[in-house]
């Protein structure tokens, strides 16, 4: 038996922004319906790295999405298997939740051409999925932080890709609309057999819901492995110079932070 090929494969990325070297040479893999979550502190290159993966800022190396090539994929192309939601998107002015969430059908509409009833039948099914229905006529900018999230996710969702790029989905929320978030993405991952890749801020948040913990700090990947392998006093301590306590809960790290004096 043959191993399926991974659904991201990256090799030896490097990329430079601004005449500063971000990243330095950093592998990874990210295997069918796998999770996986890169963390590290602030400026470690996390965001770049999701970047170069979905072929947004100039790398060398390699990026495979189901074994292509990123770069020989055209934009359509790209959009069809994977879709990302950026750290802070741009929201155009004035539009409303249903018109945002259509964006995601962008790849799939003929050029100069209209959505299509299917299009918007996607669009209907992610707005119910996201219990966004009721704000479907709203505009984005009176939404709420965790709804709002949640209306990036559904562009993203509308996609209808198998992999989803997602950069510190949950930050900007409370602990409980972070678990609601997160919840919905491993139910989606269950449901259409998505493969998961995303950056995380909270490490017991990224140890609760990751199969695999990718940990970078200034550019390369210092540890990678399972949750409990990654997140621990002795790492944490050495990059993110954290003074924690990590406890076991339902074999998961919880992270405690202690002052430092
Ligand atoms: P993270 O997401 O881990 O916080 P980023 O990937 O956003 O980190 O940034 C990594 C480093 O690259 C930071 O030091 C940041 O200032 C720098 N950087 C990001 N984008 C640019 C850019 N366009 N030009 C110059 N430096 C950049
Ligand atoms: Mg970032």
């Amino acid at each position: 038996m043959t191993t399926p090929e991974p659904v991201v494969t990256a090799r030896d990325l490097r990329v430079e922004l601004g005449g500063n070297r971000i990243l330095h040479g950093v592998d990874l893999t990210v295997a069918a319906g796998e999770w996986v979550a890169v963390i590290g502190p602030n400026g470690a290159g996390k965001s770049t790295l999701l970047n170069a993966v979905s072929g947004l800022v100039p790398a060398t190396g390699a990026v495979r999405l189901f074994g292509r090539d990123v770069r020989r994929m055209r934009h359509r192309e790209r959009a069809r298997v994977l879709a990302s939601v950026a750290q802070s998107p741009v929201v155009p002015a004035g539009i409303t939740v249903s018109d945002y969430v259509l964006l995601g059908r962008t790849p799939y509409l003929p050029r100069l051409g209209r959505e299509s009833a299917a299009d918007l039948d996607v669009v209907r099914e992610v707005l119910v999925r996201l219990e966004l229905l009721d704000f479907a006529d709203r505009t984005l900018r009176t939404l709420s932080g965790g709804e709002l999230q949640r209306v990036f996710l559904g562009r993203a969702l509308a996609q209808e890709t198998r992999l989803l790029l997602l950069d510190e989905p949950t930050s900007a929320l409370d602990i409980g609309h972070q678990q609601d978030v997160l919840d919905l993405v491993d139910a989606l991952r269950r449901d259409r057999a998505l493969t998961v890749l995303t950056t995380m801020h909270d490490l017991s948040i990224t140890g609760a819901y990751a199969d695999r913990v990718v940990l970078l700090a200034g550019g390369r990947v210092v540890a990678s492995g399972t949750p409990r392998e990654v997140i621990t006093e002795d790492v944490l301590a050495t990059h993110y110079e954290a003074r924690v306590r990590v406890v076991d809960v339902d074999d998961r790290p919880v992270v405690v932070p202690i002052r430092k004096r």
